[in-house]
Order: structure tokens, then sequence, then C-alpha cells
């Protein structure tokens, strides 16, 4: 039985990566697939109408985009957060105190006080447990909005059971702690928040709290028109709980293809690494099988390749870059994989065929994961990655294009509301650097567009506001706040096709999904929207369609 779509305005990504979108009133979709595109006279869209099993569905002039992929989202961590403590409201540290306090009382039964959105201009300066050891005997988890620290109370030392531990040490991260006693202090940074605090947190949820929390985020997914995402750092915890989450639905399928990069973490031996990637290697088979778990074209999940946390982020002084910080206190930051210990990863994942994507962010990284991409030419097949990019020097951004690297980016992380400090941190003139997206562009990179969520809000077409219009969408108003390097711009035509079709490719799906010509699964958006840069923070996404069924409706 077919279905057609009238009266719409149908997305088509223009020729050429500088032309413009193209519309079409029509489409008609048949089993789950895009039949035809075109205008109501076709001859195509003409039959299609006049079969009489046919359905026709009248679009009422809205937009029609293809289902977007975010492409880096953290899925079960976003879960999660959507049930953790929301503290984005608050202003200071009192502010912290009320809402944490309030919770606790209104929640008597809870386990453990996890919250979220912690921002560190909240605070005055280091934060300890003891500042907030009095709110509840209970565990409390304060969790940083870029996910990157974890505030803990001196429970929740206990519970994770470093609170009398002296010496412990986590490659890549940093336990914070009192400088007479040697005691943590409260604070926990980079790998210490995601290898001690997350698989400990996901480890105590019990699976079906992971499968709910899963099912949460792809509701709020599909919610936002997207039918696809690209999950970032995949564990045990968070595969055993996709794979329930998928064998649990009465059909087998959720409205949404998760793509799944095995997350590797730094350990102290190059065996280590490598059993890392050989168990991602052993993944891929089973979860990227040719005909796909539960006869789909494309499986509802893959395992495609390996990440790498290459080095930090700059708001907390971690991202590696090639000259000092601008704050004396903080001269400068390491990589946390140095091209000895990335390179024999890189090697074992290419020849297991596995993708590699390289989270960089300062300027020394991102030339470090291109270096190392480039060592290894049989990546260049495999669509390797290269994740945020925010600081790329301009030879950079034209080895990406050279090498056949799929510039990641997250225009979120551009929102210039959250770079107030960027020209203090790091000096205006690197500012002038910042998120060069254009270049990647004209480079002949790829792109991919996502969120990484929950670091970052989700929404698409916010996202595009801002990679278009390089203004903020957190505070649209704020008169301090002009454009960041607005010659870095996307056009809306290529924002919205790195948001779909990019991210697809950049996971071997675009064969399958992100563009709505014929043969591609009908994976679509219907939109309210203008097409028009200045206007996208009024879009409004009105339903959500995957392999030709209705999955959301506003
Ligand atoms: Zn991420």
């Amino acid at each position: 039985m077919s279905t057609v779509f009238v009266n719409g305005k149908v997305f088509q990504s223009g020729a050429g990566p500088n032309d413009d979108a193209v519309f079409h009133s029509a489409m008609v979709v048949k089993d789950g697939v895009v039949q035809a595109v075109g205008s109501e006279s076709d001859a195509a869209i003409q039959q299609a109408k006049a079969d009489g099993s046919a359905t026709v569905h009248d679009l009422g002039g809205r937009t029609v985009l293809p289902g977007f992929v975010d492409g880096h989202v953290h899925l079960l961590t976003l879960g999660y957060s959507l049930n953790k403590v929301p503290l984005e409201g608050c202003h200071n540290f009192e502010d912290i105190r009320k809402v944490i306090k309030d919770y606790a009382v209104a929640n008597p039964d809870v386990k453990r006080i996890l919250c979220r959105n912690w921002m560190f201009s909240m605070t005055p300066g280091e934060v300890t447990s003891d500042m907030i050891d009095d709110l509840d005997p209970r565990p409390i988890y304060i969790e940083s909005k870029d996910l990157h620290a974890t505030w803990c109370n001196t429970a929740a030392l206990k519970d994770l059971g470093i609170y009398d531990d002296f010496d412990k040490v986590v490659g890549g991260g940093t336990i914070h702690r009192n400088a007479e006693t040697k005691r943590p202090s409260g604070l926990l940074s980079e790998a210490a928040v995601f290898d001690l605090v997350w698989p400990y947190l996901s480890n105590v949820a019990t699976l079906q709290e992971r499968t709910d929390a899963l099912e949460a985020a792809v509701n709020v997914y599909t919610e936002q028109g997207y039918t696809g995402v690209v999950d970032m750092a995949l564990q045990e915890e968070s595969l055993e709980a996709m794979v329930n989450y998928i064998e649990t639905r009465p059909d087998k399928r959720p409205p949404i293809r998760i793509t799944a990069y095995w997350l590797i973490k730094p350990r102290g031996t190059e065996a280590e690494h490598l059993a890392q990637v050989d168990r991602a290697i052993e993944l891929a088979k089973i979860h990227n099988g040719a005909t796909g778990r539960n006869g789909e074209t494309l499986p509802s999940l893959r395992v495609v390749g390996v990440k790498v946390v290459c080095d930090g982020i700059v708001d907390a002084c971690t991202a590696a870059l090639t000259e000092p910080y601008g704050d004396s206190a903080r001269t400068s930051a390491d990589l946390i994989w140095q091209p000895e210990m990335v390179e024999p990863v890189v090697k074992r994942a290419t020849e297991g065929g596995l993708q590699v994507a390289l989270h960089a962010i300062g300027d020394r990284a991102i030339t470090m994961a291109v270096n190392t991409i480039a060592k290894y030419p049989g990546q260049k097949t495999l669509r390797p990655r290269i994740e945020h990019l925010e600081l790329a020097s301009h030879d950079d951004a034209v080895r990406l294009g050279e090498l056949g690297i799929t510039a990641s980016i997250q225009p979120v992380h551009a929102d210039p509301a959250i770079l107030r400090a960027w020209p203090r941190l790091i000096g205006e003139h690197r500012c002038g650097r910042a998120f060069a997206y254009r270049e990647f562009q004209d480079a002949g990179a790829p792109l991919a567009i996502g969120t990484d969520a929950p670091t970052a809000p989700r929404e698409p077409l916010a996202n595009a506001y801002i990679a278009t219009t390089r203004r903020s969408a957190r505070e649209p108003n704020a008169a301090d706040l002009g454009a960041v390097n607005p010659h870095f711009a996307l056009t809306l035509c290529q924002a919205v096709t790195a948001a779909t079709r990019g991210a697809a490719y950049s996971v071997f799906a675009d064969g399958e999904t992100g563009s709505l010509v014929p043969g591609k699964a009908a994976d679509f958006a219907v939109v309210d929207m203008a097409w028009d840069t200045s206007k996208l923070l009024g879009a409004v996404i009105e339903e959500t369609w995957y392999s030709g069924k209705q999955v959301f409706k506003k």
C-alpha cells in the first residue's frame, strides 16, 4: 500500500556543495521506501494517486526534511540525564543547594541523588565534598554541563570506593585531592568521570533501569525528528541495554537506527588497548551483519568503529593546544593519548575493518589525529572521522578534505553564549580559528553534524541556526553576543545535508537513509518552518516518519 504526500516542500540537497536546496511538492512512499519525489503533475505521482488503495496525506504546505541523524550523541547518558535533577536554572551556589535540598526532601526513596547541568561559573573556585555534605546523607553526584567533571559529596566518594584511597590514579583523568591529607576532595574530572563514575552508576543501574533510560532517550529523539543516531561511547552496559531495548519491543524494531563506536579507554599497556579494539571487532561482526538483525536491510543496531578521546575540552583547559592557555595558572594541557599510544589502536582497527573516531578539540590534538589517520591509508575507505575539531588550523582543515576524514561537528558547542570565557582562556587571536566549519566544507571534507547530547541541546534546527548564523540559540537576544567567526558559517542547505545525509554517510548508512530519493527508507520529519536562517529558532517538528510509518505526531 502506498501513501502519497502532497502539498508539501520536500527537501533535496542542491546539486553542488554550494547550491541551494530544491523543494518538490509531492512524494510517494510504498512499503517503507520512497518511490518517487516530484511535482503533483508528474506521471509517477498521478499514477500513485489514481491507485484506489493509496492514502493521500496533505502536508498543508509544510516542509519535509530527511530524518535527522545525530552524528554524535551519548544515548544512554542522555537517558539517565533525563531523570537527573536539572541545575541549569541555578545562578549560584545557594541556588544549587536549594534545588538539591528540595529534591532530597521530595524524594526520600531514591538511593542516590543525581544532578546535571552544573556549570563552573555557578560555583566559587574549586568545589569540594564538604560544601554539600550537610544537604543529605545519601550519595550526591553533580555532573557538569559538559559532562567532563563530577562533583561528589563524601557519601558519593564512599559509594565509589575511593574515599579512603589516597593514591589512586586514573590515566587521562584527575581525582582532585586535598593538598594536605591527599584524600579525594570531591571533584573528579575527565577520565575519572568516564572510567569511574559512569561505569559505576551504569553498573548499579539495573538492566531494566538502563533499558528504560534508553527508551526515554529514543522517545525524545523521535519527537525532534531524528530517525538515526551515532552513539559515541559504547560500553558493555550501554550495549546490553540497547540489545535488550530492541529485543523486548513487540516488533523488535525501534523507531530509530543506532550506530555505535566502541570507547577505547586509556590503559597502561598497548596490549590492553588492543584487547579493547579486538572486542570492538568481535562486536562489529555480531552487530553489523550483512542481513541485519530482525530481517532489516540496515540493522537497528550496528557497531562500526572505535572512539578514542585524544584530548579534553577548552573550558576545563584540558584541550591540547600548541600554545599555552591564557590563564597562567593553567599553562597547557597534554594529550590524553600520545601518538605512540593511539597509532597501534588505529592500525588494529583499520586491519579489522573498523572505522576510527578520534576526539580532538585543541589544535595540537587535531594535528596529531590527522597525522595518525594519514599513517594508515587503509582507513580512508573506512571513512575515518574526527570529533569536535574546535580549534583546527587552516592546514589541518585542508588535510581533512585530502584524507577524506569526516568532520564530525556539533554547532551547539559553538553557541556564543557558552564561549564567553574563551578570549580569556585561549586569547582573542586563537578565537579567530574557532569552529572553522566552512573551511572543512570547502576543503571537501565530508561533514556530519551532531549535538553531543546530553552535553548540549538536541534540537536539530537550533543546531542548524548556530551553524548557519553563528549566533546564539541559547540566548538569542543577549546584547553582548555577536556572531562568532561568521565567515565560517555553512549555508542552510549545507547544514541540513550534514545533519542528515552527511551523518548517515559517516557511518555507511547513506545508501539506505539520509536523503529523500527513490529507493531509500522513508525516514523524514514534517516541519513547520520558513527556509530562512534567521527564523530557524521558530521551526517546529510536527511529525516524524520512520520507514514509512508515522512514529511521532505533535
Ligand atoms: Zn561526546
